[in-house]
């Protein structure tokens, strides 16, 4: 079933009903739109639960008919009987369907959980990415969302029977024998109170391990990722005594939780058992005055048991819910993050742009950078302009172009697009127009034809194949066994360095974008391939507004202007020939890479800058 993503019930998690302070009430607000089915399944949790409640009631009488004697009593005892079965009679249909109605709102819980959070997660702003590692936000969407499923289980099984139990018990005291009542109430503030003697070490030992776990899925997210390097180099001893220490810590930890959760388990039951020695004793009492029966007082004790079993129970459900409300402070990480990118409500961007983008003064510092990363950047560019950017390592040419994306905003100054404050558009709208060439290709686990035309309708072959042929990829997609239709494998491993930039250049060559922004691969290439690459750049920067951060000569050739960074501002713009001539930074750089310079490196002649 298909829900429009518009007020769908996951669209009100993010307009403040999650709340990480109160997991309590967030948890409530998580079954919002569930609610008719969580009080219909509680219902049916009470009936089917009512032979349970009412056995020891049942052995009671049963006992007191039998103490009493008499010729009616194997009568009494056949109807106590045949109303018990009764009663059992409706548990296995009820039953079933509690659990489908309780399983349904659950599994509808975990939707919308997971749903709010991919929502925010694509609203977030690129910079909070940098923060975090994926596989920990991975963690995040599977595990806390089933911690909080399990949360809500337990609650429901062991919570609910607890409470159940411990209403019971108190009303058939009430009715029966108001003292033994003051005396069941002695348990519940017991239990309050060990609950609070290991309150803050509970929430403190599930915080840790939950950020420890999260630390362990990102390491070894990590671990597989630079496997090849890792053995390319012959560091697997290294790297696995690495890992290791991490899952040393986790053990260390799971088994401080476990110490903990069962030294409470067992405080509880020490506490409980002493108070049903004491209860044992107490009905004898009664029994020996002649104040109760003993049928009464059989009754009495297995309630007695029942209720320190409830509350034992529902003391267990407290470590769950201690990790379950940590769960809701580790989604209320991604939930309630700032900074989110706001589009909602803001003008489109012109449908065609022009392409024209404007630096105003342009200052940019990352918030967690030392220095101020861009400063004073004022550049015109013109539609249909190619300008590439130059300049060292750190120069802020990655910067610049993320600012021109809309990725980051300027701290002073503006970014404006066709006469538009890039701030005030709808970004989205913008970025369908940008064609994006990364320094590294990132491939899906799909064919050629899905990782090309990735995030668009279908698209026809025949100009399939000619965007193929514009990307110079269409001979080589030819040769392969199921040509469109060949499955890439995880990440594209079959493809070569080349392969992967022209397929690249095809999936922006598909958009027939207005502004393409080109972030140079920095690794060399062989002759032919470069050639490849660089007459499918051709193509694909034409007519169409182009920023680049260049790293080669074959590349810098094709702009028509080219603009030199240093320390995050401009010291230098012209064609490559006035900046040859002018003798100033670039001259320098170009000197420098070609090793002619005074610390020439003998790096590889056609690259320029890092
Ligand atoms: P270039 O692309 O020219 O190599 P960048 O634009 O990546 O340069 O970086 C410009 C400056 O900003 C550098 O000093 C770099 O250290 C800093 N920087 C880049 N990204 C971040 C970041 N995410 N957080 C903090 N500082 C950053």
């Amino acid at each position: 079933m298909e829900t429009s993503a518009r007020n769908a019930p996951w669209e009100k998690l993010l307009d403040g009903r999650f709340d990480s302070t109160h997991p309590g009430r967030t948890l409530w607000r998580l079954f919002d739109d569930q609610r008719g089915k969580v009080f219909a399944a509680v219902t049916l949790y009470i009936i089917k639960q009512t032979p349970a409640s009412l056995l020891p009631l049942a052995v009671g009488m049963i006992v007191d008919a039998l103490t009493t004697g008499g010729a009616g009593a194997l009568r009494r005892i056949l109807w106590i009987a045949g109303g018990y079965f009764l009663l059992l009679l409706q548990n296995p249909f009820v039953h079933t369907s509690f659990v489908r109605l309780m399983s349904g709102s659950l599994r509808h819980m975990q939707f919308n959980l997971r749903s709010a959070l991919i929502e925010r997660l694509q609203q977030l702003s690129i910079a909070f990415y940098e923060e975090k590692q994926s596989s920990a936000l991975q963690t995040k969407i599977l595990r806390d969302v089933d911690a909080i499923d399990g949360l809500c289980r337990h609650l429901m099984h062991t919570g609910l029977n607890g409470l159940l139990v411990i209403t019971y018990v108190t009303i058939i005291a009430l009715v029966k024998q108001p003292l033994l009542a003051l005396y069941f109430l002695v348990t519940v503030p017991a239990g309050v109170a060990l609950l609070k003697l290991f309150d803050r070490r509970f929430k403190a030992q599930y915080q840790a391990m939950r950020i420890e776990t999260e630390q362990m899925n990102a390491r070894v997210g990590e671990m597989l990722q630079m496997l090849p390097v890792t053995r390319a180099h012959g560091l697997e001893s290294i790297e696995t005594r690495d890992v290791r220490s991490v899952f040393e810590r986790i053990r260390d930890r799971g088994m401080q939780v476990d110490t903990l959760t069962e030294f409470f388990a067992s405080s509880s039951w020490f506490t409980f058992m002493l108070f049903q020695l004491a209860c044992l004793v107490f009905s004898a009492w009664l029994v020996v005055h002649h104040r109760i029966s003993v049928g009464d007082a059989v009754m009495y004790h297995t309630y007695f048991g029942m209720l320190i079993g409830a509350v034992q129970q529902f003391l267990s459900v407290f470590p769950a819910l201690a990790q379950g409300a940590d769960a809701v402070h580790s989604l209320g990480e991604v939930l309630e993050a700032e900074p989110v990118e706001r589009n909602e409500g803001k003008p489109l961007a012109p449908v065609p742009l022009r392409g024209e983008i404007v630096f105003e003064n342009v200052d940019f510092s990352y918030p967690r950078g030392r220095e101020v990363a861009l400063r004073e950047i004022s550049l015109h560019i013109k539609p249909g302009e190619t300008v590439a950017f130059v300049g060292e390592s750190g120069a802020g040419k990655s910067t610049l172009v993320n600012l021109a994306i809309g990725f980051r905003q300027p701290a002073a100054g503006r970014v404006l697009l066709d006469g538009c404050d890039l701030r005030e558009l709808d970004l989205r709208s913008y970025r369908r127009q940008i064609g994006v060439v990364p320094q590294t290709t990132l491939l899906f686990d799909g064919t050629l034809r899905e990782n090309v035309t990735y995030g668009l309708d279908t698209i026809a072959d025949d100009a399939l194949w000619k965007i193929l042929a514009d990307a110079n990829l269409a001979e080589f997609v030819h040769r392969l066994p199921r040509g469109l239709d060949t499955p890439l494998g995880e990440s594209g491993a079959q493809l070569s360095g080349g392969q992967r930039q022209r397929l690249a250049i095809a999936r922006a060559l598909v958009r027939n974008p207005r502004l393409v922004i080109l972030d140079e691969a920095t690794s060399a290439l062989d002759t032919e391939s470069e050639r490849l690459v660089q007459a499918a750049l051709v193509r694909l920067t034409q007519g169409r507004t182009t920023l680049i951060v260049a790293h080669r000569f074959s590349t810098i050739r094709h702009a028509q202007r080219i603009v030199v960074l240093h320390g995050g501002k401009i010291v230098e713009t012209g064609t490559q020939d006035e900046l040859m001539a002018r003798q100033g930074q670039f001259y320098q750089l170009a000197q420098l890479q070609s090793g002619h310079g005074p610390a020439g490196s003998g790096g590889p002649p056609e690259r320029v800058v890092q």
